[in-house]
């Protein structure tokens, strides 16, 4: 069983309590509790996210929880256990927007990748849909505040570099994502 941990490296056993070990690996030294018989991997969390496109427009969110909030990304989320990504980013496009979408009508986009420093890395997995292989009428909800289609030039002039949280997919490929499935 895997738990990903995020923020400073763990001190204490999250089992028993008792201070860690280390222990050498072939990735490095991991925190270890000898008593459990548990070592600590590192791991990157793991996203998924998916871009709607409408004609010459791509949905976005408006971010109302975590610490980007005002800043506008792709809908999406962590990955849970026993999801496919897919699965994963049906479900949070879903919660928040509330438009519902087959897994298996994602196209997947790219891979993207976040650093956050001090060793905190998120991978995601992108993908995109057309607004007619969805249903239901869009409504922010969840970690939404907010909702808007946006068009190529808005993305490119009404979108502050202080509101742009679209790093996991990256403008450019969201921009080909625009040409591609529109
Ligand atoms: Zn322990």
């Amino acid at each position: 069983m895997v738990w990903v941990l995020h923020g400073a490296d763990p001190e204490f056993c999250p089992r028993c309590g008792d201070a860690l070990d280390v222990r050498e690996t072939d990735e490095g030294p991991r925190p270890r509790c000898e008593d459990c018989d548990v070592t600590l991997y590192h791991n990157a969390g793991v996203m998924a996210r998916t871009a709607v496109v409408d004609a010459d427009r791509v949905l976005l969110i408006e971010r109302g929880a975590a610490g980007d909030v005002g800043a506008w990304a792709t809908a999406g989320g962590y990955v849970e256990a026993g999801e496919r990504p897919s699965e994963a980013a049906a479900r949070e496009l879903e919660e928040e927007t509330g438009l519902a979408v087959a897994p298996d009508d994602l196209t997947l986009v790219n891979d993207g990748f976040l650093d956050f420093g001090g060793g905190e890395t998120d991978v995601a997995f992108n993908y995109a849909v057309h607004r007619s292989k969805t249903a239901g009428s869009v409504d922010a909800a969840s970690d939404a505040a907010d909702t808007r289609w946006w068009t190529r030039e808005e993305l490119r002039t009404d979108l502050p570099d202080d509101k742009n949280n679209l790093r996991a997919i990256g403008l450019d490929a969201l921009l080909d994502v625009l040409d591609d499935v529109s």
